[in-house]
């Protein structure tokens, strides 16, 4: 078991699902395969998960589950995704019951709880629809009041999981005159609803994800009980988008299990494959794409990890890590997928063969990530808004500020130190200002500079590190000067530099975020990780993005990431700053029920 308790979740579920290669495995790659090719929802995969309890982890402690921490859930799903994103995203439309321990009655807790533990429950959220996408504020779908709860019209679409599933969270006007206060969110419990009242529309085909129950629903004069509406009339579009703060952090294990499966397909592929008398590896060029794969990872796991730990040390400030998370990592995740088929030559383009060509499924799975829960330019147009502020508040900052941010950055970014529980209704629609992971750069440069004293560091590292992560400064400086004299504009007319200056932002944030995770967890997560050369080349690598190459990285600290990742390849380990062991092929009897042995180690 990993030193880290939070991960021995994810470890546990790896092992009694087995390994992927193995087709008598759990969701092996040959049999999501084949549910694939014949589009078929993974029905016994999904039930698997039931009755390994999976679902409790889904539920807070609370209230009966064992959902402790989104660190730990975010493991867990990472876990799930590199076998198959189609279960993985399946079954974690569950994680909408977020907004009923956000802003339930206690009641409506019990009641979904009992649901998604003692039946086995599904859910879906019917946001979007037909017409309006990213608009929610023009939804069509009507709650009109009548005595005792609300009569509900129209149709929501695409919805994942809206024919089977047991709940669907409606997203319905109940105010014509339309605004920010005209919605209301509804958790309709299908089996307490006349079946006349609604219907499913037909599984839309898609081109990942193919299995997936992709439909819609329609309501006619549906009648739901008042009991059924979720926080006060008129609260529904500040849920609803408070709900995405945890969903968009989420899809980060979703990106970073199909990052662990892309590299680990090809990365076989170019050890295995022989040409001019040496393997693919040994080109330079394919190594150099498969050693730049990994470190992205590095990146998205810091900004990930740091992203997940937020929701407990700094929940009033979700509406912009979750931002981070969502921008950052899917469109990182994109590139290596892409950067990494150009290795697979031909096979890239043969849907049979090589690991059963779940490299293929996860170019067509991976790509939905980044589109929904807020796209990628909905996000970035949500971090605009808040862009201003942010500058003003840091240029603000103060001793008082700063030992509260000191307090709060150890919190978020060591791994070792215990969660608080996530208090949910404190999250915020706006951050007013706050950003502790760009606002605290400095106090991690502190520490940088603390360590030239300390033997235990390579020197020549370390100066490398203060040079750079005062470069991420000095970009940061540059950008907020700039914001606080520029004009600023409200609504969705933003212009395309602005969506730049964004994009730079959540560059220089992924930075400061790898920073701190190397400053909080030198001496934890092993010696590749301790000695720092990784970090050297991934704070080059996102400055880059805007200062041409400094020839500050020596071929040889790429060389020993190049050992680390084949060092991790044979250990079975995932492709992460916290190696977790990846399952071994197993004989039936050694598999174990995952929740009980955990519940014993506890
Ligand atoms: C596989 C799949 C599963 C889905 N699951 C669900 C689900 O479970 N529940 C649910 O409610 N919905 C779901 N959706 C819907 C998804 O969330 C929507 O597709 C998403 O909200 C975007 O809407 P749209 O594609 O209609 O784009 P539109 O909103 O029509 O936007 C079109 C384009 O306009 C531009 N644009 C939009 N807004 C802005 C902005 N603020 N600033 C700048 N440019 C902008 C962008 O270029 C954008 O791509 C799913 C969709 C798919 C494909």
């Amino acid at each position: 078991m990993h030193q880290l308790k939070q991960y021995w979740v994810a470890e546990a579920l790896e092992k009694d699902l087995g390994d992927p290669t193995q087709p008598e495995s759990v969701m092996s790659f040959k049999s999501v395969m084949e549910l694939d090719e014949r589009e078929e929802f993974p029905e016994k995969d999904v039930e698997w998960l039931y009755n390994w309890n999976l679902h409790h982890y889904h539920i807070p402690v609370e209230y009966g589950g064992e959902l402790k921490s989104y660190e730990e859930f975010v493991a867990f799903v990472r876990v799930l995704s590199r076998r198959d994103l189609t279960t993985s995203i399946t079954f974690s439309t569950l994680f909408w019951s977020g907004l009923v321990w956000m802003a339930g009655t206690h009641e409506q807790k019990q009641k979904l709880a009992k649901f998604i533990k003692d039946k086995h429950g599904a859910m879906c959220l019917a946001y979007s629809e037909r017409a309006h996408g990213s608009d929610l504020v023009g939804s069509d779908v009507q709650a009109t009041k009548v005595p005792g709860g609300y009569l509900l019209n129209g149709e929501k679409w695409p919805i994942n999981r809206a024919t089977i599933s047991g709940i669907s969270v409606v997203l319905a006007k109940t105010d014509d005159s339309g605004g920010a206060r005209s919605l209301s969110l509804f958790v309709v419990d299908k089996s307490e609803i006349d079946p006349a009242g609604y219907s499913n529309l037909p599984k839309i085909k898609t081109l990942g994800i193919r299995g997936s129950d992709m439909s819609g629903i329609r309501f006619d004069n549906c009648f739901v009980p008042e009991e059924m509406r979720l926080g006060q009339e008129g609260a529904g579009l500040e849920l609803g988008l408070k709900g995405f703060h945890l969903t968009r952090t989420l899809c980060a294990a979703f990106s970073l299990g199909s990052a662990d499966t892309a590299l680990r397909t090809v990365l076989k592929f170019a050890l295995g494959r022989k040409l001019y008398g040496k393997t693919v590896f040994d080109i330079p060029h394919p190594r150099t794409t498969l050693v730049e794969a990994f470190l992205d990872i590095l990146v998205c796991d810091c900004v990930t990890i740091a992203g997940a730990r937020s929701f407990h040390v700094a929940p009033e400030q979700s509406s912009v890590s979750s931002i981070f998370v969502k921008y950052f990592v899917p469109t990182a995740v994109e590139k290596v997928v892409q950067n990494l088929s150009v290795i697979l030559g031909a096979r890239f383009y043969l849907r049979e063969g090589h690991d059963e060509g779940i490299f293929q499924k996860v170019v067509r799975d991976n790509a939905i990530i980044s589109v929904f829960d807020g796209s990628t330019v909905v996000n970035l147009h949500a971090l605009i808004l808040q862009l201003r502020q942010m500058a003003k508040y840091r240029a603000k900052r103060n001793a008082a500020t700063y030992e509260k941010l000191r307090s709060r950055l150890e919190s978020r970014f060591s791994l070792e130190a215990p969660l608080p529980p996530c208090e949910r209704a404190k999250f915020e629609l706006f951050s007013r200002g706050c950003d502790d992971v760009l606002q605290g750069l400095e106090i991690s440069l502190e520490h940088l500079y603390g360590l030239k004293t300390d033997a235990s560091v390579d020197a020549e590292v370390l100066q490398k590190l203060i040079t750079l992560t005062s470069t991420v400064l000095e970009e940061l400086d540059a950008q907020d000067e700039f914001l606080a004299s520029s004009g600023f504009e409200y609504g969705h007319d933003q212009s395309p530099e602005s969506f730049e200056l964004a994009k730079k932002y959540c560059t220089l944030h992924a930075a400061a975020a790898c920073v701190h995770m190397w400053v909080y967890n030198r001496k934890i997560l092993g010696g590749f990780f301790a000695k720092g050369e990784w970090l050297a080349i991934c704070l080059n690598r996102l400055l880059m993005t805007f200062r041409p190459s400094s020839g500050i990285i020596p071929s040889i600290y790429i060389e020993n990431v190049a050992q680390e990742l084949l060092k991790l390849d044979r250990e079975n380990k995932m492709f992460s700053i916290v190696p977790l062991q990846l399952a071994q092929a197993q004989s039936p009897e050694e598999k174990t029920h995952a929740a009980s042995e955990l519940q014993l180690q506890a």
